[in-house]
């Protein structure tokens, strides 16, 4: 017998000794505080244990947020935040980039809540609300700071989360897959997927070696080619526009044209697919059809957790359990 319970049951029976109630008021009563005693919520929000695992999500510090998961995806989202308080200087070094990724956050918790409803799996996730004309949580720390070493703290506070988060995957599972969350304001409405690899080496990418891309930890004892995971029929790009995402590299379009925009990744792809067993791209996502509202952030959730189930599947370590199957 659980002993907080008995003695929460001695307490209710001094009070019913002290209180004139009739016996239909004390078996209401008893009921009642039985009910509110047992009912205990989970990291999930959902009064049950979860077979796979619960996932813990906190506040690292006023900007922070990390959800540790039940499975071997880390998202992280560097750009979204709108916090922008006058107690924090704006960065103002030279040739940078401040624009904010409109709608990143809203959509890293689709894919969060797509994953729990079809699959009782939570992904790893890292995202800052800080915007970014504070800090760019995509880049080295000189210039994410712009030399301001009170942000410091909030730069390694977002990077020491994803570290924890890989090495958590790793611990568990053969392969971590790590997905760096972006949007994109050009006209072109394509999803621009960057492994690292310029366009001209997309153009040319038999004769690239696979170590320079983020995908290098797919390539020991592996008979796949650089051109089958980008451009193939289960290349993550492939597989997102044949659900309606249309996607640059992909079979349909291998490589940007010339005069196409184009982004191939940043910091934060070439740092984490650098850490070993740990694989991944940048995604940067285009507007209309797919972070303009909830629907439609809901169906790219369920597009996107359908083709890097499929091209982790068919090309890596992961096995289709670890994702729910
Ligand atoms: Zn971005």
């Amino acid at each position: 017998v659980n002993p907080v319970l008995l003695r929460v049951l001695r307490v209710q029976v001094r009070i019913f000794r002290l209180a004139k109630i009739t016996a239909l008021q004390k078996l209401a009563l008893f009921l009642l505080i039985c009910v509110l005693f047992s009912c205990k919520k989970t990291a999930d929000g959902t009064a049950d244990q979860l077979p796979k695992g619960i996932a813990t999500s906190h506040w690292i510090d006023q900007f922070t947020w990390v959800q540790y998961g039940t499975m071997p995806l880390v998202i992280s989202v560097p750009h979204g935040g709108l916090i922008a308080p006058d107690s924090i200087p704006d960065r103002t070094c030279p040739n940078i980039t401040n624009a904010t990724d409109l709608n990143t956050i809203e959509m890293v918790k689709a894919i969060d809540s797509v994953c729990f409803a079809d699959y009782k799996l939570r992904p790893f996730i890292v995202y800052t609300t800080l915007k970014r004309t504070k800090l760019d949580q995509n880049r080295e720390v000189a210039e994410a700071t712009c030399g301001s070493s009170s942000k410091e703290k909030l730069w390694n506070n977002f990077h020491a989360a994803i570290d924890t988060a890989i090495n958590r995957v790793k611990t568990k599972y053969p392969q971590c897959l790590y997905i760096d969350l972006h949007a994109h304001g050009h006209a072109l409405q394509q999803l621009e997927l960057g492994y690292l690899l310029s366009r001209t080496q997309l153009q040319n990418s038999a004769n690239v070696s696979p170590t320079t891309s983020s995908l290098l930890s797919l390539f020991d004892n592996n008979a796949v080619t650089l051109s089958q995971l980008l451009t193939g029929a289960s290349a993550f790009g492939t597989l997102m526009t044949n659900e309606g995402y249309p996607s640059v590299p992909s079979a349909a379009y291998p490589f940007p044209a010339p005069a196409d925009p184009y982004f191939d990744g940043g910091y934060n792809t070439a740092r984490y697919t650098s850490v070993s067993k740990t694989f991944g791209w940048q995604v940067e996502s285009n507007y209309n059809g797919v972070r303009e509202n909830a629907s439609q952030r809901a169906r790219f959730a369920k597009a996107f957790l359908k083709s890097i189930i499929t091209f982790c599947s068919t090309h890596t370590k992961l096995r289709p359990e670890a994702f729910g199957y």
